[in-house]
């Protein structure tokens, strides 16, 4: 497993078309686009890494499955009155599918559905407890306590979160937020700004390659139901409108964030995070996914086999 992920880091990770970084958020305009990292952690305990893992990134939207995660445990089949579970095939800060929803999001990985986990997240209590009962989760996950929160990446967000406020007041007109918009976007752009490495982020994910139980240290994070379930919205949801594309080319769950990072699932192997800053058009991490394409070629780790 090393040799081929050093293959790809002086390959794939070399490659001079390494689009676009996401400069709407103005701090993450700032990330050196000649990043590139990659780390495997299999279900037999062994963790692989090349190139930058142990920088930490924004993970920004991969935020999400934790959220989610969170929320279903919170409350169980109940999330699904806050938000759908249906790919959207629209750009991840679409506003367009909620008028014709009542304001309902169409899944939890567009910006509209993860803001409305947020709200739900929030019930009974305050944005900071919520922000810090997610830290902990994610901490605990990636067995590493140095996992934070950038507050520059949450204020520059903050401060140019104009489409994800226009989300969020659509969907209180229609009265599917239950806490101040406010305190839910303060929140959602606090959760978008944590920061981890590949190495802390694949190590977080390990839970979902094993069928809801850390292979590791043993421990159930999830029933394994669910963790299935999480992996199906994964495929089904996780790259926006290029979700469809990264099934095709990957065939493994994933879930991209704008800051460049994938984490990917192959179920009873292995949980594989990627960061290459530079974006395509949709918004995914364009060499994050042609390094997992590379991974898979030679690993043959697709859910489709
Ligand atoms: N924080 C980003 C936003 O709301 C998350 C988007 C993403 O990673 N796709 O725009």
């Amino acid at each position: 497993m090393q040799d081929i992920i050093e293959n790809i880091v002086s390959t794939v990770g070399a490659s001079q078309q390494r689009g676009q970084v996401a400069d709407y958020i103005p701090q993450l305009g700032r990330v050196d686009i000649n990043h590139f990292a990659i780390s495997v952690a299999t279900c037999d305990g062994q963790l692989f890494s090349g190139g930058d893992a142990q920088t930490p990134f924004s993970i920004q939207s991969i935020s999400k499955v934790f959220t989610l995660t969170q929320a279903l445990g919170k409350l169980g089949d109940g999330l699904w009155r806050h938000v759908g579970r249906e790919p959207s095939g629209d750009p991840f800060n679409s506003i367009v599918q909620l008028e014709h929803e009542q304001g309902k999001p169409r899944n939890p990985f567009i910006n509209a559905g993860a803001i409305a986990v947020a709200d739900a997240l929030l019930s009974g209590c305050q944005p900071k407890e919520m922000l810090a009962e997610l830290l902990r989760f994610v901490r605990n996950l990636a067995n590493d306590d140095s996992v934070f929160i950038d507050e520059a990446v949450a204020k520059s967000e903050l401060a140019t979160g104009d489409r994800n406020a226009s989300l969020a007041h659509f969907m209180a007109g229609f009265r599917h937020l239950r806490h101040p918009v406010d305190s839910v976007l303060g929140a959602y752009f606090h959760q978008c700004a944590i920061a981890m490495t590949t190495q802390q982020l694949a190590q977080a994910g390990l839970f979902l390659a094993g069928d809801g139980l850390n292979p590791i240290t043993q421990s159930r994070v999830v029933p394994s139901r669910r963790a299935r379930r999480i992996n199906s919205l994964m495929m089904m949801c996780g790259h926006y409108d290029g979700s469809g594309e990264f099934a095709y080319r990957v065939g493994l769950p994933g879930k991209s964030g704008v800051g460049g990072g994938i984490l990917a699932i192959a179920p009873g192997k292995a949980s594989i995070a990627v960061w290459s800053p530079g974006l395509d058009p949709i918004g995914n991490s364009k060499l994050g996914t042609e390094a997992l394409e590379a991974l898979m070629q030679r690993t043959g780790w697709s859910v489709f086999v």
